[in-house]
């Protein structure tokens, strides 16, 4: 608690970019977000005054920077599990706790569960059958890395002559997708939970670029499927924050590709598409406040990432001026990140009525601000 404000310290393990979004939405919660990052000019050390710098994987650094936060939380997926139960066993609030993260650091474990749960999810198996599985279900598969990997690193599409990566694995069937969706929801230590609308992902080269809210032309049935489907999990698993269920929607139906437990790229059009933002849902979430309304404020959002391009070209600064005067009414995020081909650096937002409109508007603008051109 900060005794001058009488309102709570929410600690973020983790200096990216949903930690400064999250810390945008913590300063109107009466909040200074208290952030543990590896260099000060992480995104959101760069922005919030109450910065910790350590390494997570460094107990004694999490350990300090824990000492006086109400809940501690993440703005990724690496703190080791069993340092996090040693948080715990100190008597920090941790949200959400090591029982739950576990299942979005390893991939086998989490595909286990999902099992034992009896939710869809792809046919896998351990990496050490990849040869006998891949003649039941047909090369080309999928091998992922069961743990470290993110934006598509960590997985790849294996044929009968490749080398396997040389880290611990698992095989997937690579499933015949219609396209990718993604459930978002909310749930506090209460147990109150909050879903968002479901929203249509596209990536490329294993990299979200474009999010679509509401999902177009999704079976209503379908939609409130997923929805039900994220809730159950984040009972079952009894997550305490942000809840996002990656899906594959195929012709038979939805699988579960991937969980996370944190902000999540399928929900940045939430800042000005939603009534509440997922980064606002999530600091709710840890502190057991209640749930903020997760409605549309427009009937059609577009959000599409901004990847850094080849350097030279009209100075970024420049390449705003443009854009502001384009599109007026466009949102721009940057995550305060050098420049580097491929990574992502911002995203855009656009509101409207009709989806074709504000998806060609988000595209147009991030391919601007990419290329300048
Ligand atoms: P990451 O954890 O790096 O985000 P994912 O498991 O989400 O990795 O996979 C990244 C992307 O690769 C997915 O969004 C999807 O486009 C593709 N992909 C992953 N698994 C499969 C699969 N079994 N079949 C077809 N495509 C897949």
């Amino acid at each position: 608690m900060d005794t001058r404000t009488g309102l709570p310290v929410v600690g973020m393990v983790g200096g990216g970019q949903l930690a400064r979004m999250t810390h945008q939405a913590a300063i109107s919660l009466g909040q200074s977000l208290r952030i543990l990052a590896v260099a000060p000019d992480d995104g959101a050390a760069q922005v919030a005054a109450d910065v910790y710098l350590g390494h997570h994987t460094d107990l004694d650094a999490l350990r300090a920077f824990a000492n006086g936060c109400d809940v501690v939380t993440f703005d990724h997926e690496h703190v080791p599990v069993g340092h996090v139960a040693a948080l715990v066993a100190d008597g920090i609030n941790v949200a959400p706790g090591p029982g739950p993260l576990r299942y979005v650091q390893d991939k086998r474990a989490m595909r286990e569960r999902l099992a034992e749960l009896g939710v869809p999810i792809p046919r896998w198996a351990a990496g050490a059958e990849a040869a006998r599985f891949a003649a039941t279900v047909g090369w080309p598969v999928v091998v992922k890395a069961v743990r470290g990997g993110y934006d598509g690193r960590g997985v790849w599409f294996v044929d009968r002559d490749d080398p396997l990566p040389e880290v611990e694995l698992i095989v997937e069937e690579r499933v015949p997708l219609r396209r990718e969706l993604a459930a978002l929801v909310a749930r506090s230590p209460f147990g109150q939970v909050a879903a968002y609308p479901v929203v249509e992902t596209v990536q490329r080269d294993g990299i979200c670029v474009e999010v679509l809210a509401p999902a177009p032309d999704l079976d209503p049935r379908r939609a409130v499927e997923a929805q039900q489907l994220a809730i159950r999990l984040a009972d079952e698993l009894a997550v305490v924050g942000l809840l996002a269920v990656e899906l594959f929607e195929t012709e038979a139906g939805l699988l579960v590709n991937e969980l996370a437990m944190r902000p999540h790229n399928s929900g940045h059009w939430t800042i000005e598409g939603a009534r509440t933002s997922q980064f606002e849902q999530h600091l709710r979430a840890v502190l057991d406040y209640p749930m903020g309304d997760t409605g549309l404020t427009a009937p059609a959002v577009a959000m599409a990432n901004v990847l850094g391009g080849e350097a030279g070209g009209m100075p970024i600064d420049e390449r705003l001026h443009h854009l502001f005067a384009a599109d007026p009414a466009v949102k721009v995020h940057f995550y305060g990140k050098q420049v580097q081909p491929g990574r992502k650096i911002g995203h855009v937002t656009a509101l409207g009525e009709d989806m074709a409109t504000v998806r060609e508007r988000a595209l147009r603008a991030a391919r601007w601000l990419r290329e300048g051109g």
